[in-house]
């Protein structure tokens, strides 16, 4: 029995995901709604409980698992292997979970952060497979990224590299809950670009977009914004050109730095497909420099929610 599979785990807000996985294969998974958990020990004794079922399902013994990765949400030490927080579990304050599941599970472990861990397996597996240099971005409520040089994540001196949501993309601007101000995510994140597009709505009053929202402004989501984009809705479209516009000039500046092959874009703003991608190349294209503009191909992320659990794998396997 050869010793190519792996335990990995993404800890969302939302779900914890256990799962057995053989390359980008997910041979067996266990789901668990995150709210079931309170407290960090039932937490841990639970992800644990759910490790032991899948071994047992899978008749594998320990030795022939190569170790367990650990994806999560939430700020995270990779080298020592702490996760110092996690929202709505009490009790949770830099917990050294590499050290608890190696102890109690006799397996290495490897934690990283969610995004870093979605940079790996696009990187490893999905729309960047085959690139040396990758810069692997999230665009939601907050907008974070993985970097990939030479085929390597770049963690950054502290480990906290990536941050590109709260770049500066001026000189004044929104204050960011980071405590700087006119973050990108100011610009790019989904709280801020409904705000815009309320703004942008006043004096349209045939947009699509509160019919939609049946006339309830607070109702309005980058999702609803896309429906009506792609039902003609010049107001929702050109809400978008303008987020793709922020964004592009965001990405130019990381084209310059970084000079990438390819640049992801996932997360819940990537589902706009064109309205957003559109405006995003076309700035890219006009403010980066020429040499770094011309290399890039800039794609949406292929693994969606497997890209957590297949990361996490990757961690383990990237250590080998
Ligand atoms: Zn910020």
């Amino acid at each position: 029995m050869k010793k190519d599979h792996v335990i990995a785990i993404d800890l969302g807000g939302t779900n914890i995901r256990v799962a057995l996985v053989k390359g980008q294969r997910i041979v067996d998974k266990i789901q668990i709604p995150t709210r079931v958990y309170k407290k960090k020990e039932q937490l841990l004794e639970g992800i644990m409980g759910a490790v032991k079922v899948l071994l047992k399902n899978a008749k594998r013994p320990k030795s022939k698992i190569l170790g367990i990765g650990i994806g999560t949400a939430g700020l995270v030490d990779s080298q020592k292997g702490i996760i110092h927080h996690l929202v709505n579990i009490s009790g949770w304050k830099n917990v050294h979970i590499k050290k608890i599941f190696e102890k109690a599970l006799n397996l290495p472990t490897y934690v990283d952060n969610d995004v870093n861990v979605m940079a790996l397996a696009e990187g490893v597996f999905g729309a960047g497979k085959g690139a040396s240099n990758i810069l692997c971005i999230t665009v939601g409520t907050g907008v974070g990224a993985g970097i990939i040089i030479d085929k390597q994540l770049y963690r950054g001196s502290s480990l906290s590299a990536g941050e590109i949501g709260h770049m500066p993309l001026g000189i004044g601007g929104i204050k960011c809950n980071c405590g700087g101000t006119g973050c990108m995510e100011t610009f790019v994140g989904n709280d801020y670009m409904v705000n815009r597009t309320r703004k942008l709505l006043k004096g349209h009053r045939r947009s699509l977009i509160l019919k939609l929202a049946c006339n309830k402004p607070l109702e309005i989501t980058p999702k609803l914004l896309t429906k009506a984009a792609s039902l003609g809705d010049k107001v929702a479209i050109e809400a978008w050109k303008q987020t793709g516009r922020y964004l592009g000039i965001a990405l130019a500046g990381a084209v310059n730095l970084l000079n990438p092959e390819v640049i992801i874009i996932g997360g819940g703003m990537a589902g706009a497909g064109k309205f957003l991608f559109e405006p995003v190349k076309k700035t890219i294209q006009k403010r980066a420099m020429s040499v770094p503009a011309r290399a890039v191909r800039v794609v949406k992320a292929k693994l969606g929610n497997d890209a957590g659990l297949i990361g996490a794998a990757e961690l383990v396997r990237e250590e080998q």
